[in-house]
């Protein structure tokens, strides 16, 4: 890429394209490890930026910490957050991401 950047749309079909559903037994929900930034004191929030159910919030810790946390009740498993963050802290049960 030379610095440009994809239509919104375009970017979202893109990021669908890379989750593949593997088990649509249960409902899948997002889960966030403590390797997030945000709870290393760096702002990042690519996960909630990408989310469309707007599942996903930033509770504050104190001292500049934040835990995202996912509202279960609104998260519909889509994926959409995995392939966004760059130090692979979110997963998505029954969902597995292309690696080509
Ligand atoms: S899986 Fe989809 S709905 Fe659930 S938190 Fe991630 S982006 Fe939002
Ligand atoms: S994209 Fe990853 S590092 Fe960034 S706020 Fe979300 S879970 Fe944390």
């Amino acid at each position: 890429m030379t610095g440009q950047t994809l239509p919104s749309s375009s970017r979202r079909a893109f990021l669908l394209g890379r989750a593949q559903s593997v088990s649509a037994s249960t409902q899948p929900i997002a889960r966030v490890a403590a390797s997030c930034l945000e709870e290393r004191g760096t702002s990042c929030r690519l996960c909630e930026d990408a989310c469309d159910a707007q599942a996903i919030r930033l509770r504050p810790l104190g001292r500049g910490l934040n835990r995202v946390v996912i509202a279960n009740d609104r998260c519909t498993g889509c994926g959409l957050c995995v392939p966004v963050c760059p130090v692979n802290s979110i997963r998505v049960d029954g969902l597995e991401m292309e690696t080509a």
